[in-house]
C-alpha cells in the first residue's frame, strides 16, 4: 500500500469508519480520536452509511439549537407560559429533550443513548443536566456548541421535583384527562423509571407522539434502557431498521459515538491498561455485581464465578500436583483476569487460587482488580470515574462475563461488542445450576419495559411482536432485548 492510502486507513479507524466527526480539536479530548489499535481490535460491526448521515446532520441541527444560540434563547423564553398560544406553527422551531441525571452510572448511560436515539427520530436536541458530576467523566459529544444544559434554564430550579405525581408529568396528565390537542403545553415530563406505569413508558407510541411532538420541550427522568421499546412503534419501524440493520449493534454504535472519557478518565484507563493488560496474549473480563441488602463477598457467589469460567473454559482448571511439571523450555501463555467488584475478596480469592496451584493447560493467570470500593457512592466525583475507567477497561477484554441485570455490565460489554457470560441472580445462598448462559446478543436489556406493544398490540406478549426483540436471558421474566 501506498503511504496515501495508509494514513486513510488509520484516519478511517481513527473516526470508526465515520460514525465520529473530525471537527474536534484532538488534546482537549484524548480519548476520543484515540489509537484504537492500542487498545482492542477493529470492532467487526460497522456503522451504516445512513446512521453516518444522519450523525452529521444531528450535529448541525445541535449547533443551531444547541445553547448560546438565538434559537435557544427564544425557545427557553417560551417557557413563561404554560401553553402554546394561538396557531403558531411548530415546524421550524427547535425542540428539545432535557435529560436528568440519576441513579448509577451504567443506568445513566443507557439512559443518555436511549434519549439520545429518541432524539434523533424526532429531531429534538438533547441536553443533558449537568449539576451531577457527568461534566468531569464525559466529554463533549458534538462539535461547536454544548450539550451541557446552561445552569440558568428557567425550570431548574423544579427539576429535583419531577416525579410521578407532578402535574406536568406525561402518565398523570393522561390518566387524569388533563391533556389533549387542543391545548399544548410547553413542556411536559416524561417518567421513565422502573416505577412507571404503562401510561409513561409508552410515550414513544404513535398516538401519543402525534401530541408529544408539538411541545417543545421535554424533560425526561429515566434509569431504564427503553431503546428495545422504541421499535413497537411503526412509523419508528423503517427508520430503526436503516439506521441499524444489524439490529443488536445500537448500544454498540451510539456509545461508541457518544461516550469519550474526560482526559483524567482516560489516564485512569490507559496507564492502568499499559501496567496490567496490554502484554498479557489473552484477556478476561469480569464483573461481579452482588444485589443484596447484606451485599459483600459470598463463596456461593465466587463458587458461581470459578463454575462459569472453568466450565465455559475461560480459565483454566487447576492442575493435580502429577501434571504440574513446569516446561521449562516454553515460555507460558498469559492470560490477564480483570476483575471489577465493589468488593476485593472476589479476586484475591482467584488470585491465590491460581498462585498456589498450577494450571492444568499450562497457562499463567494473572488476577487484577483495579479498585474495591465496598459501597457505591454515586456522585461522587473520583468514585464515578473509577466505575467509568472500569467499565471502560472492561470494554477492552477479549471475553467478559457480567453479572445479571447489571447495567454496568451491559455498557462494558456493548461498548466492547462483546456477547458476554452472564452470571444468573443466585436466589438465597446458593450456586445456581448452570451458573451462566452465554448471550446471543450484545445489546442491553430493557429491565422494565411495558407489559404489551403500541395499541394493536393490547394483551400480546411483549416478547412476540417483533421477531428480534425477545426476552433477556439473565432475568427471570419481562425483559426485552434486541437479537
Ligand atoms: P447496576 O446497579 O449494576 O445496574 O449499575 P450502576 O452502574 O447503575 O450502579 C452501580 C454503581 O455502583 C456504579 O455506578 C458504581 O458507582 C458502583 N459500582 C458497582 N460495581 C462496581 C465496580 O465493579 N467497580 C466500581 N468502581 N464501581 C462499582
Amino acid at each position: 500500500t501506498t503511504n496515501d492510502s495508509k494514513e486513510s486507513e488509520t484516519s478511517s479507524d481513527k473516526l470508526i469508519g465515520g460514525l465520529l466527526t473530525a471537527d474536534f480539536e484532538e488534546g482537549s479530548c484524548l480519548s476520543r480520536y484515540h489509537k484504537s489499535f492500542l487498545y482492542r481490535k477493529p470492532s467487526p460491526y460497522k456503522p451504516s452509511e445512513y446512521l453516518v448521515s444522519k450523525l452529521r446532520s444531528y450535529e448541525m441541527l445541535h449547533k443551531r439549537c444547541g445553547p448560546g444560540t438565538k434559537a435557544y434563547k427564544e425557545a427557553t423564553e417560551n417557557l413563561v407560559h404554560d401553553e402554546i398560544h394561538g396557531n403558531k406553527s411548530v415546524g421550524d422551531e427547535c425542540r428539545y429533550i432535557v435529560w436528568i441525571a440519576g441513579y448509577g452510572l451504567g443506568n445513566q448511560i443507557l439512559t443518555l443513548a436511549s434519549v439520545f436515539l429518541y432524539a434523533l427520530l424526532t429531531e429534538r436536541i438533547i441536553l443533558v443536566d449537568q449539576t451531577k458530576d457527568i461534566a468531569d467523566l464525559l466529554c463533549e459529544p458534538f462539535p461547536g456548541t454544548s450539550w451541557l444544559l446552561p445552569p440558568d434554564f428557567p425550570l431548574m430550579k423544579q427539576i429535583d421535583g419531577y416525579n410521578k405525581g407532578h402535574p406536568r408529568c406525561y402518565g398523570t396528565m393522561l390518566n387524569d384527562h388533563t391533556i389533549n390537542s387542543t391545548s399544548i403545553p410547553t413542556h411536559l415530563y416524561l417518567h421513565n423509571l422502573h416505577d412507571s406505569r404503562d401510561e409513561d413508558k409508552m410515550f414513544f407510541c404513535q398516538q401519543d407522539q402525534d401530541l408529544i411532538n408539538k411541545v417543545p420541550w421535554l424533560i425526561i427522568k429515566s434509569n431504564v434502557y427503553f431503546v428495545p421499546s422504541l421499535w413497537f412503534n411503526p412509523t419508528y419501524l423503517p427508520e430503526l431498521t436503516k439506521l441499524f440493520p444489524q439490529k443488536d449493534t445500537v448500544f454498540h454504535h451510539l456509545s461508541r459515538y457518544l461516550l469519550h472519557p474526560t482526559n483524567q478518565v482516560w489516564g485512569m484507563v490507559t496507564r492502568y491498561y499499559h501496567a496490567h493488560l496490554s502484554r498479557p496474549d489473552e484477556r478476561l473480563g469480569i464483573q461481579i455485581r452482588v444485589f443484596r441488602k447484606d451485599a459483600g463477598y459470598f463463596q456461593h457467589v465466587m463458587d458461581q464465578v470459578i463454575a462459569c469460567t472453568q466450565r465455559e473454559k475461560l480459565l483454566p482448571e487447576l492442575a493435580t500436583q502429577e501434571e504440574s511439571r513446569f516446561n521449562e523450555s516454553n515460555i507460558p501463555k498469559l492470560k490477564a483476569v480483570l476483575v471489577t467488584s465493589l468488593y476485593p475478596e472476589y479476586s484475591d480469592n482467584l488470585k491465590n487460587m491460581y498462585w498456589e496451584r498450577p494450571s492444568s493447560t499450562g497457562e499463567v493467570i494473572e488476577v487484577y482488580q483495579p479498585s474495591g470500593e465496598r459501597f457505591q457512592q454515586t456522585d461522587k466525583k473520583i468514585h464515578d470515574q473509577k466505575a467509568l475507567a472500569e467499565i471502560y477497561l472492561l470494554s477492552l477484554t477479549d471475553n467478559i462475563v457480567t453479572s445479571a441485570r447489571s447495567t454496568f455490565g451491559y455498557v462494558a460489554y456493548s461498548l466492547g461488542g462483546l456477547k458476554p457470560w452472564l452470571l444468573y441472580q443466585p436466589t438465597d445462598l446458593i450456586t445456581p445450576d448452570p451458573p451462566c448462559v452465554r448471550s446471543t446478543s450484545m445489546e442491553p436489556c430493557y429491565l422494565t419495559p411495558p407489559s404489551h406493544g403500541c395499541e394493536a398490540d393490547w394483551g400480546k406478549n411483549s416478547g412476540k411482536i417483533v421477531p428480534f426483540l425477545k426476552h433477556c436471558e439473565d432475568i427471570m421474566y419481562g425483559g426485552l432485548k434486541l437479537y
